[in-house]
């Protein structure tokens, strides 16, 4: 059967990404997509799910939005590709450039346009580190990141990335980026008596000399690291330890930026304007590989004052079918109010949390921002006490939700750390939002019962 073919080329010629290749080998794909509408994707087998994390964080608005197909259309027949290379440029991509810096906080009111998440982070390291060129001031180098962080998979970004299994593929590091520990929030606004002070960016700053650093890069929120709130002051700490010592700070929305939290970007929840932020992902919703970052006035007027050539840059860097599908994406979100969606559903679901911490003992630490949610399972959760190694549970009960018809994504990188992401289309209603949390239901009793 076609099935059956697809699962034999696939385990033959397709080498997949972030995947134990030993599991696919075995058992082929877990499942073959092959349509979607709204929440809901189908396999080829005809299995519905509902998408409770977007596919990657990314589907945004959800599958089968006809105007963002319509506009990729209309760009495609009109003008596919045009290069933005050696003064070149096209409609789509000023057009988009501009909407951005109409919606971005503060001043950041330029854009540098990717390919994705990985390749904007790139571009804002090499940025930062040639602004500090520019200004005379060569030796400030080194990246500042957290660990538990997620910022990519190229050199430099796997690199800055915090969460060790990603480091072990590769021998290879970007050795000027350094990792500190996320959320010290009392060590960051300069309390020495913090247990945990020497972990802290603060720290890192003293000991490596401000001279030494030319940015530091934090999730406003932490995605695949497992969903981690910063405590309350966390990145406005960050944000004055950087402006006293001359570090720019740079912000990985490439989550949390266009509404998922709620907020257009995720730095809007704590009133923080970096220096740049990186964006992807739901710039398109995930209908075309686009990333952008954004630049302060201050860091373009720097970078556009060099009078030779900026060596850096994409082929696909302002793809007008990608601009084309940005462009009607932040029309949609607009003229759809799905902030406000996000905002309510968030109340949905955290009544849904609050019923799952009421009727299941191991749910622990449940969190929502606007739609990037998650829950702890633990042990016990009045002690803080985590499951021992060998009970891997959140991937029993994210796997006993896609058997059921629902895809979460468990965060078990570390031992004993058993975390479930959840991060729905921002297009999700109330009913969805029910159903996704009696999946999630039946999914902690059955887990309860393997105890
Ligand atoms: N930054 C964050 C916060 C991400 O979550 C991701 C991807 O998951 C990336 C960067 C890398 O983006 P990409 O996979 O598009 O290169």
């Amino acid at each position: 059967s076609t099935v059956e073919q697809l699962i034999e080329a696939d385990k033959k010629h397709f080498i997949h990404p972030t995947t134990v290749p030993k599991t696919l080998l075995e058992d082929g794909p877990k499942a073959i997509f092959s349509e979607g509408n709204g929440v809901r994707v189908k396999d080829i087998c005809g299995k519905s799910y509902i998408d409770g994390v977007s596919m990657l964080w990314n589907v945004n608005l959800g599958f089968g939005q006809k105007e963002l197909a319509d506009a990729a259309h209309e760009q495609l027949t009109k003008l596919a590709y045009s290069s933005s290379f050696y003064g070149y440029s096209n409609e789509l991509a000023v057009r988009l450039a501009e909407k951005i810096a109409g919606i971005a906080p503060g001043d950041l009111n330029s854009v540098f346009f990717t390919s994705g998440g990985s390749e904007s982070n790139e571009t804002a390291f090499k940025f930062a580190r040639f602004y500090w060129d520019l200004k005379g001031q060569s030796s400030k180098k080194n990246i500042i990141s957290l660990k538990r962080g997620y910022h990519g998979a190229t050199i430099a970004t796997g690199s800055a990335t915090g969460i060790e299994g990603f480091h072990n593929f590769s021998g290879s590091k970007d050795s000027d980026i350094i990792h500190a520990k996320p959320h010290l929030v009392n060590a960051e606004k300069g309390d020495k008596s913090d247990p945990e002070y020497k972990d802290s960016i603060r720290h890192l700053i003293e000991t490596k000399g401000a001279d030494q650093i030319a940015a530091v890069i934090i999730e406003p929120i932490q995605g695949a690291g497992g969903v981690h709130v910063p405590p309350e002051g966390y990145l406005q700490a960050v944000k004055k330890l950087c402006e006293e010592n001359n570090i720019l700070f740079i912000a990985d929305e490439v989550i949390c930026g266009f509404g998922r939290t709620g907020r257009m970007f995720g730095v809007e929840n704590w009133d923080v304007v970096p220096d740049m932020m990186c964006t992807a992902k739901g710039i398109t919703s995930g209908y075309a590989q686009l990333g952008a970052v954004l630049l302060s006035q201050e860091v373009r007027d720097t970078l556009v004052s060099y009078d030779g050539i900026i060596g850096h840059g994409f082929t696909y860097s302002g793809h007008p079918t990608a601009c084309a599908i940005g462009l009607k994406t932040l029309e949609f979100i607009e003229e759809n109010n799905i902030l406000q969606n996000v905002n309510n559903m968030n109340k949905v679901l955290q009544k849904g949390f609050d019923y799952l911490v009421e009727n299941h003992p191991h749910v622990a630490k449940t969190r929502a921002v606007g739609l990037l949610a998650g829950f702890d399972l633990m042990q016990d959760r009045d002690t803080n006490t985590p499951f021992k190694q060998s009970i891997r549970a959140a991937r029993h009960i994210v796997d006993h939700c896609f058997d059921n018809g629902l895809i979460l994504r468990p965060a078990d990188f570390e031992e004993q750390v058993n975390i479930v992401a959840i991060a729905p289309p921002l297009i999700i209603n109330k009913e969805e939002v029910e159903e996704m949390i009696s999946i999630i239901d039946e999914a902690l009793t059955s887990f309860e019962k393997s105890l």
